[in-house]
């Protein structure tokens, strides 16, 4: 299941099913042809052919009810359908943390004797699956009632302002509209409380995280983590330098500009902004001040009707999707949005809340993304491989065409909308996405740095290394003296720890993708003017190259194949900088 956040949040159990659903398979059901094989297999071979289908056989009913429970509890929100929901998940997980099969697997995967490529693939996704549950019942036990403590705690402690309490969307619009300085002083403070209530348990969780991930041979938990998800820590690290030394110049340019603009509005000096200047409690979002209306637009449209007709015109048909999705609000209803691969082989639905506007436009586009990659699996490909080739692969297509609701030729071709129209947009849409993006790869360099070292070493001071962080990358000052767990504040390193840089992993690749499809696919100099809308070739590279091949290669290989290079951020920064 592909969950969008949004970057916002997620719960603990989704993310659980999430790191055990990408796997299990059979090879691919064509049994005489694979007899054959087998006769000048090595016993290794053999062995791998016979766990894998014993595996599939286990694992695949399993995967199917859970996603459908899932998909239950989403659309009912009924606590005993979450109930169901959890039982399952824990099957699931029981699974994987069977020792004497995860020796197996490990023997397997060591011996080297696995030659065939599907075969060997299909080891190695085993093995991390394994691997990241090999964890005692015990300790298993004491990390999953902490961090659902720490995560009740996130949703029951209400912040007060002078008495009053308030939530999280009371804080948001406060900083959003409130122009008094003090005031969004005081609410700034108030939303950073919940970091002094959990952070002392955060620390202890973490602590257990990195005695799990040490019985099984790693530094720490973070190590660990990236390691089964298929990332090495150095590659990440090499991108992550790259993305800050190409965007540092020119986000420190829009900030300026945006700076001034803020003291402006609060008849503060440049000099004395501070965090709660920053609409966003983190400032991961860029401020809504440069006065874009996009939902007018939108008012007579039909944003369904328009994300059908769009994917068509590319020849990537969604119509079997939409008829199983749920798009409309409803009581008691999960009011986000996700797209679900529940059985993987075409039934594939997205959830939706939609309402005619800009938002719910870039929502559809985006979970629609997620639907294509999943339906134009090549059904051939075993059920393990069946999968999209990383989380951030997914990631990227659902941002590729989610970006689109901010593009003004394709607002302009598919609302019909005049020239003069497209120039009102143009004036700020682009330059919304240019800080939107920017904002959002520094806060990505905080959070993955600052998360590299709570794992390495808990007992550092936490506190000064945030803001170190903070002043580096986002260029905002750390209020004079302030001494507290503002870190702690934020939710995903309790509920989806060392997942943070897979959405800008997904950026990066998005660009990296729209950069080959306009300059190789279409053969253009450059994307001026490219929206895709009825370009097929487009949804042809996409399925042929990206979406058919499923986990059968390595995301980096995947990406070498359809782009001509590894993962790189040139392309991100050629389309959001300068
Ligand atoms: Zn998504």
């Amino acid at each position: 299941m592909v969950v969008h956040f949004y970057r916002k949040l997620r719960t603990q159990s989704e993310f659980l099913g999430l790191t055990t659903a990408g796997l299990a398979t059979l090879a691919c059901g064509k049994p005489e042809r694979l007899e054959q094989t087998l006769e000048t297999a090595s016993m290794e071979e053999k062995q791998a052919v016979e766990f894998i289908t014993a595996h599939v056989q286990a694992i695949k009913p399993l995967a199917i009810k859970k996603n459908l429970a899932s998909w239950v509890a989403a659309n009912s929100g009924k606590p005993e359908d979450y109930d169901k929901l959890s039982a399952l998940q824990l099957k699931i997980r029981q699974v994987y943390s069977n020792p004497e099969d995860f020796v197996l697997v490990k023997s397997l995967k060591e011996s080297g004797k696995v030659k065939d490529a599907i075969q060997a693939r299909q080891i190695d996704r085993l093995y991390n699956a394994y691997l990241e549950n090999q964890i005692e019942p015990e300790l298993l036990k004491k990390i999953v009632d902490l961090s659902t403590e720490i995560e009740k705690n996130f949703s029951t402690y209400r912040a007060a302002i002078g008495g009053e309490r308030v939530t999280d969307n009371e804080i948001r619009e406060i900083l959003r509209a409130e122009t008094n300085s003090a005031k969004r002083k005081q609410t700034w403070l108030v939303s950073k409380q919940v970091g002094q209530v959990v952070y002392a348990d955060l620390i202890r969780l973490v602590k257990l995280r990195n005695q799990a991930a040490r019985k099984v041979g790693f530094d720490n938990y973070h190590t660990l983590s990236l390691t089964t998800s298929e990332i090495n820590v150095e590659e990440l690290d090499r991108i992550f330098d790259q993305l800050d030394k190409l965007t540092s110049e020119s986000f420190s340019a829009l900030k300026s500009e945006l700076d001034g603009h803020l003291a402006d509005m609060y008849g503060v000096k440049v000099e004395e902004l501070a965090p709660w200047h920053y609409h966003d409690p983190f400032f991961q979002e860029a401020p809504l001040i440069y006065g874009l209306d996009l939902d007018s637009y939108y008012q007579n449209k039909d944003v369904k009707e328009l994300s059908v007709r769009f994917y068509a015109s590319i020849g990537l048909d969604v119509e079997s999707i939409i008829a199983r999705s749920d798009l409309y609000e409803r009581e008691g209803k999960n009011p986000h949005a996700f797209c679900t691969d529940i059985d993987r082989q075409g039934d594939v639905r997205i959830l939706c809340n939609i309402k005619n506007n800009h938002y719910w436009m870039g929502t559809m586009l985006h979970e629609l993304g997620h639907g294509v990659y999943d339906k134009f699996k090549d059904p051939q490909v075993p059920y393990l491989l069946r999968t999209p080739a990383h989380i951030f692969t997914t990631e990227a297509i659902a941002m590729l065409f989610g970006r689109l609701a901010y593009n003004t030729a394709w607002i302009q071709q598919m609302l019909e909308l005049s020239d003069e129209q497209r120039m009102e947009i143009e004036k700020v849409s682009s330059k919304y996405a240019k800080l939107g993006q920017l904002v959002f790869a520094r806060w990505v360099l905080v959070m993955y740095n600052f998360e590299k070292q709570l794992y390495a070493n808990p007992d550092q001071d936490l506190n000064s290394i945030w803001w170190k962080m903070v002043e580096r990358y986002q260029f905002v000052k750390k209020p004079k003296d302030r001494d507290a767990p503002d870190w702690a504040a934020k939710i995903h390193f309790t509920v989806a720890p060392c997942y943070y840089h897979n959405y800008m992993l997904g950026e990066l690749l998005a660009s990296q993708l729209h950069h080959h499809v306009v300059h190789n696919i279409l053969r253009l100099e450059s994307d001026r003017d490219v929206c895709y809308v009825d370009q097929r070739e487009v949804g042809d590279f996409l399925r042929e190259k990206v979406f058919e091949s499923g986990a059968v290669y390595h995301w980096n290989d995947m990406i070498e194949r359809a782009a001509g290079e590894p993962l790189t951020p040139k392309y991100f920064a050629d389309e959001f900088v300068n």
